[in-house]
């Protein structure tokens, strides 16, 4: 048996947000001007190259791994987490002791099946014990720090191994194929980047290796808005990948400026938020380009891209380990139930998570999609665990924002929207306007909004010129303003999909 690795973990280090030397950090921290002057030499370069062989390689075992039969992926997956569970068992104090307390040893496991008998763990047990959950010291150079966002409670940090980022890339990648990318072609990035101002005045940077357009999904006034819709008509085909909230504030101001959208922009790649359907109605109407959505965290455990057939999400079964779990704890094996989803990923080495609870909540649609043949496990509904869109009524019960979800007139003079909540039962609803509210339109959104949630909130009205974000450029549909309100959602696992989030 191997030591137990030295792990001494001091919370300066993670405090510090410490990032490896690989060469994709390197380059994300290169200054703009930098970026420029080497891209120009290099613009040549196919991106595949310069994203390196580890890429290359990853991109061509996941387009064909998705192929696989159910079989395969099962054997695939078993010898996998045989790995990581040897691993952790061999090399960290934490799962040593976890797997002894159920008399379980790695080589126990013979069937997926068998992981029911480990226990699961969350982010609390990991914010508790990360220094015992370590398999190697985490201070040589090809560790970074990673972190949960959030808007609400302590965001969680631990350890993943530097490399990850080009395995992950080819997931990522090979999943926005299904809709029409291919790698090198320009692509419109609104994802809560910092992005200055250029030579022109407009918030835009560009990656020209990479073929990266990125815009401020800080900035997203009128004005603003329509700076980066005519920037983006002169990048030639592309897709525009972007935080739903941030892709959905550029489709309504199209809409109510009756501006045409980019002809250009031939899909719409969303990540990191819920998606509701109302949002995609009026993206897809806007652009008149599919959406496309995909589920990820930043545990890096479980990722999801929906089918090019429908709006179903399949899971990556080469990318970790996707359980659902009931309320009581039961693995939801019938299409249509509802679960949490519980992962355990092949990616981190550093900081193995074993069955970790990820606080987000799918329907379970099935073993195999019928649509495109591919026999993974499909997922419908998911709701990630950041506060995206939950209101609470005053009698406790509470509301996801899907049931306000509008496909009527009552926001035809509304630009974008945010639900302000301090007390149960109440809220402001802060609008920022696409055309003139009077009085009698206040009280028309107000009736439109009564009649769908039968008085359960009371509501007001507060015209805006901004809405609240996130520090990662985020914008929550729903944002609760009283620290107590918080902690009741966040309570009980029955509210757990409340603290959903994606937030890769
Ligand atoms: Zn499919």
């Amino acid at each position: 048996m191997w030591p137990i690795a030295d792990t001494v973990v001091s919370r300066e280090l993670i405090d510090c947000m410490k990032v490896a030397l690989s060469r994709k950090n390197i380059w994300d921290k290169t200054p703009t001007w930098l970026k420029s002057t080497v891209g120009r030499s290099c613009s040549l370069v196919p991106p595949a190259w310069f994203l390196g062989r580890k890429f290359r390689d990853n991109c061509r075992f996941v387009a064909q791994a998705q192929w696989w039969p159910a079989d395969r992926a099962r054997q695939y997956q078993l010898a996998r987490l045989r790995d990581i569970l040897r691993l952790a068992y061999e090399k960290t104090a934490f799962y040593r002791r976890a797997f002894n307390a159920v008399g379980f040893r790695p080589g126990d496991l013979k069937s997926l099946a068998d992981m029911r008998r480990l226990p699961t763990i969350d982010k609390q047990v990991v914010n508790d014990h990360l220094a015992e959950m370590c398999t190697r010291c985490v201070s040589g150079g090809d560790v970074d720090t990673g972190s949960t966002g959030g808007t609400s409670g302590a965001p969680l940090r631990f350890y993943l191994d530097a490399h990850r980022s080009f395995v992950e890339y080819a997931y990522l990648t090979s999943g926005w194929t299904r809709v029409g990318y291919r790698l090198g072609m320009p692509m419109a990035v609104l994802r809560g980047r910092r992005v200055g101002i250029d030579r022109n005045g407009l918030r835009h940077e560009y990656d020209p290796i990479l073929r990266h357009h990125f815009y401020s999904s800080f900035h997203m006034t009128a004005e603003h808005m329509t700076s980066y819709v005519e920037h983006m008509r002169t990048i030639g085909g592309c897709v525009l990948h972007a935080y739903p909230s941030s892709a959905h504030a550029l489709a309504r101001h199209l809409l109510a400026t009756a501006t045409p959208a980019p002809r250009n922009v031939r899909a719409v790649l969303l990540q990191s938020e819920n998606v509701y359907s109302d949002q995609i109605e009026d993206i897809e109407t806007a652009f008149r380009a599919r959406v496309f959505s995909s589920y990820g965290h930043s545990e890096k455990l479980v990722l999801a891209d929906q089918c090019e057939d429908t709006r179903d999400y399949h899971v990556w079964p080469t990318y970790g380990y996707c359980e659902l779990l009931d309320e009581e704890g039961n693995c939801v094996t019938v299409p249509g139930q509802r679960g949490e989803i519980v992962g355990t990923g092949f990616i981190n080495t550093i900081v193995p998570f074993i069955r970790y609870r990820t606080g987000d909540w799918a329907t379970y649609g099935g073993a195999a999609c019928a649509a495109c043949g591919r026999e993974h496990a499909v997922l419908t509904e998911i709701r990630g665990r950041w506060p995206q869109g939950e209101l609470l009524a005053a009698d406790g019960s509470i509301i996801t924002t899907t049931a306000l979800n509008v496909h009527d007139d009552t926001f035809r003079k509304v630009q974008d929207y945010q639900f302000q909540q301090s007390v149960p039962g109440k809220a402001t609803l802060w609008i920022v306007p696409s055309a003139p509210i009077d009085a009698q339109e206040r009280r028309r959104i107000v009736a439109h909004l009564n009649k769908r949630l039968q008085g359960q909130v009371v509501f007001d009205i507060e015209l805006r010129t901004e809405l609240i974000k996130t520090s990662r450029g985020k914008q929550p549909r729903v944002v609760r303003t009283c620290r107590g309100l918080a902690e009741t959602w966040a309570g009980g696992r029955t509210k757990a999909a409340c603290e959903g989030r994606m937030d890769s």
